[in-house]
């Protein structure tokens, strides 16, 4: 199941001659190019609009650390292209718009990789490493289209969006945040840690619209500044907004939600860099070449959920103390503590608990999310807690819409306090249904609520771990 929380450089021009420039009239032209060039230079970078990163828990040297880690996990899990010419060719087209982009003077170790996936979509992890779907080089018009796609990912790692994005999750809503309030071990080290885990990685790639927005600006510039038509990347937008009218959207979309206006506000930028440069890059032999080979590599099946992967090992009967601020618990020692996407709980999960949902996102098959959601009332009030948990497991259905509600709330003692416990069934990622166990305590952080997560077939094997995790929780205060 899935949780979500209700809430230039130097003007150094490189001018590659057209060979249609026939010698005599070289020098000629030159000058007049040169001329133009040096009154649109001073134009273009008085208007544009300046990006600067925004708040970060992170340094620099963590986006790497965590990018890396993230990449190696990624590069396990995912079907790549192994074609070459063809990575490098993204390399050096990458390495092309990397020149032009302003990273602040931070030297990303810049890496580029083709998935073996027709779906449209391309992703780029903190500190540079970007991974591009087959799917999106094969929808791309020319190398313009392409590079646009590009350069918008790395504006998310030069604006350090991931790790902007893990820093607001973290402090949550309020102003010390429910998550630190409530789990109280927010501190980067442990994000860090982690996270290091491309599944768990859901919140590093979860950008707002303001991100995007702000990536379609930063990527439309550095399309301009590394010579190509800066419409590309919202000619390519639109082509694909166009193209899937009444169809799902392309996996983009989910990636990299759709700011207001997107067109609108590229289109405002393209004005301020004072349009395209008259001898703008558009296509190339190469990329006709690279889009030939790629179109014809062998398709690689997408894993239906959880239908190749294995039952992870049962709970082991060793249980080891997780400490929060308001609670501590205790959880088998062969699973492995997560942060949730938004940041707002944790979850403890078995190897091989957390699978694809299908889009590329990791969702909970197997193990328990622990979260928190806003909520006023006594402990003790049970009408507060019957209302609060309605509320969380619509909020949850909203999340999960196969979920339904298998067993209405019963009373049970949590630690002493008055508790709700409601069984839910649901799709299981693991192929089949799922039930999940929901045991809801009303605190003064909230309602803090238990999510025992297992497909039905498996679920008598969870049992008794979920009953001795929820007998060892233990409130602070
Ligand atoms: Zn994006």
């Amino acid at each position: 199941m899935s949780v979500r929380e209700t809430k230039p450089s130097s003007a150094e021009w490189k001018v590659n001659w057209p060979v249609l420039v026939d010698r005599a009239p070289f020098a000629i032209a030159a000058g007049l190019l040169l001329l133009a060039l040096l009154v649109v230079t001073p134009h273009a970078y008085a208007q544009r609009t300046a990006l600067q990163p925004g708040w970060n828990k992170f340094s620099p040297q963590e986006d790497i650390n965590l990018g890396k880690q993230a990449a190696t996990d990624a590069q396990r899990h995912l079907p790549l292209c192994n074609a070459p010419r063809v990575d490098a060719y993204l390399r050096q087209l990458g390495t092309r718009l990397v020149q032009k982009l302003p990273t602040g003077g931070v030297q990303y170790p810049f890496e580029f990789h083709c998935v073996n996936d027709k779906a449209i979509n391309a992703f780029a992890l903190p500190g540079g490493y970007v991974f591009i779907n087959r799917g999106a080089i094969e929808a791309s018009d020319n190398e313009s289209q392409l590079a646009g796609v590009m350069a918008h990912e790395l504006s998310h790692v030069a604006l350090r969006h991931g790790t902007n994005q893990a820093t607001k999750a973290m402090l949550a809503e309020t102003g010390l945040g429910i998550f630190g309030a409530v789990f109280g071990d927010s501190t980067g080290g442990a994000l860090l840690t982690t996270l290091g885990s491309f599944t768990a990685g859901g919140v590093l790639l979860r950008y707002s619209r303001t991100a995007e927005s702000q990536a379609d600006v930063m990527g439309t510039q550095v399309l301009y500044d590394a010579g190509y038509d800066p419409r590309a990347m919202a000619q390519f937008f639109e082509k694909l907004e166009g193209e899937s009218k009444g169809k799902n959207p392309p996996e983009f979309f989910s990636d990299h939600p759709s700011p207001e206006r997107r067109v609108e506000r590229v289109d405002e930028e393209v004005e301020k860099l004072g349009g395209a440069q008259p001898n703008a890059r558009r296509d190339s032999a190469e990329f006709e070449a690279i889009k030939r080979e790629v179109l014809a590599l062998p398709v690689v099946k997408k894993l239906v959920p959880g239908a190749a992967a294995a039952a992870p090992a049962p709970p082991s009967r060793n249980f080891v103390t997780y400490q929060a601020h308001a609670f501590t618990l205790k959880y088998p020692d062969n699973w492995k503590k997560y942060p949730d996407t938004e940041g707002s709980g944790v979850s403890f999960a078995p190897e091989g608990g957390v699978l694809d949902d299908g889009s590329g996102h990791g969702a909970l098959g197997y193990g328990l999310i622990v979260s928190v959601a806003k909520a006023q009332g006594d402990s003790n009030d049970s009408n507060a807690l019957d209302n609060a948990t309605r509320q969380v497991i619509q909020e949850l259905q909203k999340a999960n819409p196969s979920m339904k509600v298998a067993r209405q709330g019963e009373r049970l003692r949590l630690n002493g306090r008055l508790g709700l416990s409601t069984y839910l069934s649901n799709v299981s990622p693991a192929g089949g249904q799922e039930m999940d166990w929901v045991v809801t305590v009303l605190r003064p952080e909230g309602l803090v609520y238990f999510v025992c997560v297992a497909p039905q077939s498996a679920y008598d094997n969870y049992d008794k771990a979920f009953s001795a995790i929820l007998d060892s929780v233990r409130f602070t205060k």
